[in-house]
């Protein structure tokens, strides 16, 4: 079995980020990069809010950047998705999908967590072509546009309210006649003048064309009607998923399965492994966040590294 001082696992921006500084350090990590190579940006168009880009830049392409810098300085990457981990004890012991087995003196887990979809056919293939899981990356393109936001939590209130900045209405699906989000949200919400919830209704089917989105088709659970809706734009807003359903039983998690990380540190319960991204923060959500994250939870892991071996 091979013994790797780094083991990163998940390749958006905190995998990334936390390769080029380990890399750097001459710590020569291995990336197993996971299921979808590159992360959430893989799935956005154009990324305006990331520092060095001023004219944007394409999110494929900035994590092509990525990967290009810290194998520059080393870092080795496999394809390959890790199933199972065992962390009672050092040297850390991981399996993957295809097979292979490795050892770490440290792990540093940035597998991210996942926009939840309604699973509506075309739904992924329209990402970028008028559908989107991130106000805060997408919203700027509706100015003055139409959108419907779906979902009665906090995510969707609070995409919400952001997208009254840029587009000229904004629809708020929810399939029930109460929200879920929390008191000073709704008022909020419902004080926003630009802002028309869309009670008791469904999301049925995304129409489109060529060019992309054009509306929704709805079903009313009370009047038991069903309508079309014209749109420019549709956001998810029914919540997200942390990835670390391969961690269960071997590390701290929150009720809500994203990593629990110590002190404002990237420490999780276990000495050695370190957590970034957004596998551990289901607040700010942002590639730079990660980015971030990414590059303090490669600093422990070489603190670690020299105090530990
Ligand atoms: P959430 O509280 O689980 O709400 C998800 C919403 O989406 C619910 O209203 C749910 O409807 C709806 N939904 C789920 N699946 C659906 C489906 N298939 N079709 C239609 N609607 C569906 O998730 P969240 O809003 O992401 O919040 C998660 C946690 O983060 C919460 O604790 C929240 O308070 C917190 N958060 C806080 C902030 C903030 O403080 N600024 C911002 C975002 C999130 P039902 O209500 O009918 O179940």
């Amino acid at each position: 079995m091979e013994l790797r001082n780094v083991i990163i696992i998940g390749s958006g921006p905190a995998g990334h980020t936390a390769a080029i500084y380990a890399s750097r350090a001459g710590l020569n990590p291995l990336m197993i990069e996971g299921h979808e190579p590159g992360g959430q940006l893989t799935t956005t168009t154009d990324v305006e809010n990331f520092p060095g880009f001023p004219e944007g830049v394409l999110g494929p392409e900035l994590m092509e950047k990525m990967k290009k810098q810290s194998q520059r300085f080393g870092t080795e990457y496999i394809t390959d998705f890790v199933t199972d981990v065992d962390l009672s004890k050092r040297p850390f012991k991981l399996k993957t999908q295809s097979g292979k087995e490795f050892e770490a003196k440290t792990l540093i887990i940035s597998t991210g967590a996942s926009a939840k979809y309604l699973g509506l056919s075309n739904e992924k293939e329209l990402i970028g072509k008028g559908v989107s899981a991130c106000a805060t990356c997408d919203g700027f393109f509706y100015r003055n546009k139409i959108v419907h936001v779906v979902g009665g939590g906090d995510t969707a209130l609070e995409e919400a309210n952001f997208l009254t900045r840029f587009a000229a209405k904004v629809y708020l699906i929810h399939r029930r006649d109460q929200f879920r989000a929390s008191k000073p949200m709704i008022k909020r919400t419902m004080e926003n003048p630009k802002i028309e919830v869309v009670w008791n209704t469904e999301v049925k089917e995304i129409l489109f064309n060529k060019d992309g989105l054009t509306g929704l088709k709805v079903y009313n659970n009370v009047t038991k009607e069903t309508t079309d809706r014209t749109t420019d734009g549709f956001f998810l807003g029914i919540g997200h998923e942390p990835n670390t359903k391969f961690l269960k039983g071997q590390l701290e998690l929150n009720n809500e399965g994203y990593i629990i990380t110590k002190n404002g540190h990237p420490d999780t319960s276990i000495m050695g492994v370190f957590a970034c991204g957004d596998v551990q923060d289901h607040y700010y959500r942002q590639a730079i966040s990660a980015a971030g994250s990414g590059c303090e939870a490669a600093i422990r892991a070489e603190r670690f590294l020299e105090e530990n071996h």
